[in-house]
């Protein structure tokens, strides 16, 4: 047992080191304090200094104030600059006249003061409040070290699932182009035939293998948007362009039984800065997306107007609507409303996803005004050019 060591049985592991340059402090704090801690002493700063650098356990430091050589003050100041004791607390022992001396004491990190002559019961009460609250810090230490450690771990895991999940869905691309090739010769062998129950057979299996393919396509641009990997083909379009192309490709492609036509207005023909190709995908995704839940034939309204330095696309319906607590959930991925539960099929809660990184890789934003019964509006920016 060193000599600076006093050994008592303990009422805690904690570490507690006195400094002062007084035999009959020492004794006296000591003694308080060894009843509980396990206690360090030393009579000068240079030796403080020594047992820190071989003890680096220390929860509480008392020092003397006015000390020769290296008072309380300069000392504090050392130990402050070391990395393992900048949040152990350090208390001062002081007169009870020296104003100036606390005030200093403070202003280098001290946390308390004892005043002499000492009281054994508020000496343990100050050290037991300032190890109480160190004991929560290192909780809170050891908490937060082992959540950043788990936050790590569930990232790394995240990635390697995204990894895998685009790895599958990356292959399974090629045999389900081959399945639909193969139906789309079945197609063009059996148009003649006489059987017409077959016939419908390829379609619904034609059909259900191009919806597993646009799902996949899906997919794969979204895990590339997020990844900032889906390189943005970025030049200066008219907005009216985009908007002809999308409602002729829609008119050409989308099954559209209950007639409705789609309607451009261009209230200002706005040039917009942005990958025309992209954008075109969203106004096609959001004009299908407004025929699937229409109620009738009635127009659906493709509006472009200017917004300050941006063009502001709407996609207006009057379809069956979207209930108010759906309207965030919608653009996240594979959000869908679920109380229909009908017409469910091929409906993969991709398309808003896809929509929403697009807008947001122009730097712009994304969102819908929709009432049930009475039809939607979604509304999207893109910067444009003056
Ligand atoms: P999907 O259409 O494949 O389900 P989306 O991401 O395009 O995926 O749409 C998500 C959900 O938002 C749809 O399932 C639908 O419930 C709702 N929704 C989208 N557009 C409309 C609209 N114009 N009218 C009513 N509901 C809509």
């Amino acid at each position: 047992m060193k000599q600076d060591n006093l050994s008592q049985p303990l009422v805690t592991e904690d570490r507690v080191l006195i400094v002062d340059d007084s035999p009959e402090n020492l004794r006296v704090l000591g003694s308080i304090l060894s009843e509980r801690y396990r206690v360090n002493v030393a009579n000068s700063g240079r030796r403080a200094l020594e047992i820190l650098n071989e003890y680096k356990d220390f929860d509480v430091i008392i020092l003397d104030i006015v000390m020769p050589e290296m008072d309380g003050v300069e000392l504090c100041k050392s130990i402050k600059v070391k990395d393992e004791f900048r949040e152990v607390p350090v208390i001062f022992i002081s007169g009870l006249s020296d104003i100036d001396d606390k005030k200093s004491a403070f202003e280098v990190g001290g946390v308390d003061y004892i005043v002499k002559p000492f009281e054994k019961e508020e000496v343990i009460m100050r050290v037991e409040t300032h190890l109480r609250i160190r004991r929560l810090q290192k909780e809170l230490i050891s908490k937060n070290r082992e959540l950043e450690a788990n936050y790590k771990r569930l990232k790394e895991l995240e990635q390697l699932k995204d990894n895998l999940t685009n790895m599958i869905v990356h292959d399974l691309r090629s045999p389900l182009t081959g399945i639909i090739s193969m139906f789309e010769i079945l197609k063009m062998e059996c148009e003649s035939s006489e059987n017409r129950n077959m016939m419908e057979y390829i379609k619904s299996g034609y059909l259900a293998a191009n919806s597993l393919l646009d799902m996949i396509n899906s997919l794969l641009d979204i895990a590339r948007l997020e990844e900032g990997k889906l390189p943005l083909n970025v030049g200066i379009h008219n907005a009216s362009q985009i908007v002809y192309s999308a409602i002729s490709f829609v008119s050409m492609n989308t099954k559209n039984t209950k007639g409705n036509e789609v309607v451009p207005d261009i209230k200002a023909d706005v040039r917009v800065i942005c990958d025309a190709d992209l954008i075109r995908r969203v106004l096609i995704n959001l004009i299908t997306n407004s025929i699937k839940h229409s109620n009738s034939k009635s127009p659906i309204k493709v509006v472009v107007q200017s917004l300050n330095s941006f063009a502001m696309f709407s996609v207006i319906d009057d379809g069956i609507g979207i209930p108010k607590e759906y309207h965030d959930k919608i653009f996240e991925k594979f959000g869908q409303v679920e109380i229909r539960g009908k017409n469910k099929k091929y409906s993969t809660g991709l398309g808003l996803t896809f929509c929403k990184l697009v807008v947001e890789a122009h730097n712009g934003t994304i969102g819908v005004e929709s009432e049930v019964g009475k039809g939607s509006k979604f509304y999207f920016t893109i910067p444009s050019s003056s």
